[in-house]
């Protein structure tokens, strides 16, 4: 692993492998897998992400717009992609890039059927979405006989598969709630299949879903957050691998006096000497302004230097009073040493946002690749 010379991303290809076999042995054989590649596969590098999974013979892909589904397309990948939140705006470049939408009210199923009449589609994959509890996106339970009456009167669309979402699959005490969400899935897609005489793939779980609910794996897992590294237990996230780590260097030491300040609004005033080190990430990078004033840390030669003051567009400052270490030297925010987990519970959030808000001015690099 080389040393970081500047902020970067780096991103271990071997540990995206590997929990991509951790998940998929958790399958039984007959279940397809989707890997969830949507914000820049988790704020990591959706097209590198995609085409090693790719080769690693991944089933299916989703992102959640359009777009993001085109741009994996311009770089290589040509397995199927569904599009978990299109635009109707979009259509037409939905359907040039061969991208599958996920359908999810009347509106939207209209459209799509309008739009691919029109470019003289037939049989056209999509994907029907139905809430079973979330009250995010899809259709009722009760709509099934309408949409399969939809699907019946056009050739223009074919229901590649009817799916849900669960709300809290990494929450055991919910597990009464998703219990529900997933009888009523069923009950769904046995209607659905009796009425429409053919059987779209059947899916609902997300990486917990996967851990959590061996039996509702069905014929598709979707999982995101299980590839980048986390598992929603501590258990499992022991398991897996964290795929991005986020480093950066020491740019400058200084020695304050007692009585001096440190960094914008004079935010840290110092009431003992210390040494303190500037570093070349800041808010623009992703490390939110809630992690100053001593609420965040990064990690320097094995130890926690918290930062110091308020966190600054491209830099911030940390405390290195009791560290060895200088200028040049290599800094952990978050990574295989120090997990995403922990760093993001210091701001009261969680693995997801800390991953995906690495602003796309930090390189990436990678490794094991
Ligand atoms: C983002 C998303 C997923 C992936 O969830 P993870 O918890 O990251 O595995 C699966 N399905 C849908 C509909 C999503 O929006």
């Amino acid at each position: 692993m080389a040393k970081a010379q500047e902020t970067v991303l780096e991103i271990d290809l071997k540990a995206l492998e590997h929990n991509f076999k951790y998940l998929k042995a958790k399958l039984n054989s007959k279940t397809i897998f989707l890997a969830v590649v949507k914000a820049f596969a988790y704020g990591s590098d959706a097209a590198k992400i995609a085409n090693y999974l790719q080769e690693l013979n991944v089933d299916y892909f989703a992102v959640a717009y359009i777009d993001e589904g085109v741009a994996l397309r311009k770089a290589g990948i040509t397995r199927p992609i569904l599009v978990l939140h299109p635009q109707a705006i979009n259509f037409k470049k939905l359907l040039e890039y061969n991208l599958e939408p996920s359908l999810y009210n009347t509106k939207i199923l209209n459209e799509f059927i309008t739009v691919a009449f029109a470019e003289k589609q037939t049989d056209y994959p999509v994907h029907i979405k139905f809430n079973t509890g979330l009250n995010r996106l899809g259709f009722s339970k009760n709509d099934v006989d309408f949409i399969v009456s939809k699907l019946k009167e056009t050739n223009t669309i074919k229901a590649k598969s009817i799916f849900s979402h669960l709300a809290a699959s990494e929450d055991l005490d919910e597990k009464a709630f998703t219990k529900n969400q997933i009888n009523v899935f069923n009950k769904i897609s046995e209607k659905f299949e009796k009425l429409i005489g053919y059987k779209p793939i059947r899916h609902i779980c997300n990486t917990s879903g996967i851990l959590n609910y061996q039996d509702a794996h069905l014929d598709m897992v979707r999982s995101g957050i299980g590839l980048y590294g986390f598992g929603n237990s501590e258990k499992e996230s022991q398991a897996l691998k964290p795929v991005a780590t986020l480093k950066t260097i020491i740019s400058q030491i200084h020695h304050i006096q007692k009585g001096q300040s440190i960094g914008y609004n004079r935010s840290f005033k110092c009431n003992m000497p210390l040494k303190s080190a500037t570093l070349p990430i800041g808010h623009a990078d992703g490390i939110g302004r809630i992690y100053g004033n001593g609420n965040g840390y990064v990690t320097i030669n094995g130890k926690k230097a918290p930062i110091l003051g308020n966190v600054c567009m491209d830099m911030i400052m940390v405390n290195i009073t009791d560290i060895d270490c200088k200028e040049g030297d290599e800094v952990i925010i978050f990574g295989n040493s120090v997990s995403a987990e922990n760093v993001a519970a210091l701001a009261n959030t969680i693995s997801y946002e800390l991953i995906t808000s690495i602003s796309q001015r930090v390189k990436r690099t990678y490794i094991g690749n």
